[in-house]
């Protein structure tokens, strides 16, 4: 066995070519939809995430702008401007991109942009419609979670009645993943690191998603070849200065079905997900 090679480029081109017609759909009715990163300080990896979004924002034909901030700002100054974004009728997306410095980390960001240009899914208005059970895709969803979600679709692996074990329970990836999967009808156990004996939960899953945060941390002996186990690598570490998931994906790539790379898998994914949300807020804000 050698496993299939889940690549997220096939289905970004396919869904990108839709989000250009109802881009040009949103244009020609007068609303230009437009994302404003906020960004304190030039953190490298910041930097780098921005470009990707920056890219097919523009690709798509979306307005793009960067708003890069000392990282000695005050916490009003920037608060003024997230406010001023809130209130400008000609930005439809906003995101706050993290890290910011520690000064204003004590702020309660995931609240700070207002639900209907909350393209990152984190205010808590959004999050709650996960919580009360919804499967609607077009909701302003998380995007690392919604990209998981999709990027498992569009190979035709189906989540209703799967075992679905996830390993990492932030806020980000871990957590809202858990409740959209659940949601679709799959029985999920969200681990963590005071999980026990995860190589059993493991080596029973039908489906692993890794947002760990550790390099090459599950090797072939997580999983059990007899099955068929498809595997989510969320994790973007550095490693020998090279980019790798939370997945020793050469390792296991005889022992399990399918794995998604690192790079080009659940990373492009997020980007396509959070211009997504773009367009729905766009078409959602045009019809008042
Ligand atoms: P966090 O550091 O916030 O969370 C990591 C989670 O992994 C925690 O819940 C932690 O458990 C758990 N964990 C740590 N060590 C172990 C272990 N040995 N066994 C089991 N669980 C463990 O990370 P994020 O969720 O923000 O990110 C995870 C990875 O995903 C990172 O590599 C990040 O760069 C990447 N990422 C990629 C994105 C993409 O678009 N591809 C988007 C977002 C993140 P505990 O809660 O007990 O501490």
């Amino acid at each position: 066995m050698t496993a299939r090679i889940l690549s997220a480029k096939p289905c970004v081109e396919k869904v990108k070519e839709d989000l250009k017609k109802r881009c040009d759909s949103l244009k020609a009715r007068g609303c230009h939809p437009a994302m404003s990163v906020v960004l304190v300080g030039d953190n490298p990896a910041s930097l780098s995430y921005i470009r990707n979004k920056k890219k097919l924002c523009e690709d798509i034909g979306a307005k793009f702008t960067l708003h890069q901030l000392l990282p000695g700002i005050s916490p009003d100054d920037f608060l003024n401007l997230v406010h001023a974004l809130n209130k400008d009728p000609a930005t439809h997306g906003i995101i706050i991109q993290l890290p910011v410095t520690d000064h204003l980390a004590v702020l309660d960001l995931p609240q700070l942009v207002i639900p209907s240009k909350d393209i990152d899914g984190f205010h808590g208005e959004n999050t709650r419609k996960l919580f009360e059970g919804s499967t609607d895709m077009k909701l302003l969803l998380p995007c690392t979670p919604k990209g998981c979600v999709n990027l498992l679709k569009y190979y035709g692996y189906e989540v209703e009645g799967k075992n679905i074990i996830i390993v990492g329970r932030s806020l980000i990836v871990g957590k809202p993943l858990s409740l959209l999967l659940t949601n679709l009808n799959a029985t999920v156990t969200l681990t963590h690191s005071k999980t026990k004996n995860l190589r059993e939960l493991t080596k029973k899953a039908d489906i692993v998603v890794a947002a760990i945060g550790k390099g090459h941390y599950l090797d072939r002996s997580y999983f059990e070849p007899s099955r068929n186990t498809v595997v989510i690598d969320v994790g973007m570490n550095s490693m020998k200065g090279k980019l790798v998931g939370d997945v020793n994906t050469d390792d296991v790539k005889d022992v399990v079905s399918a794995v998604s790379p690192v790079p080009g898998g659940v990373g492009p994914m997020t980007v396509l997900s959070l211009i997504e949300n773009l367009i729905t807020a766009a078409e959602k804000q045009l019809k008042g």
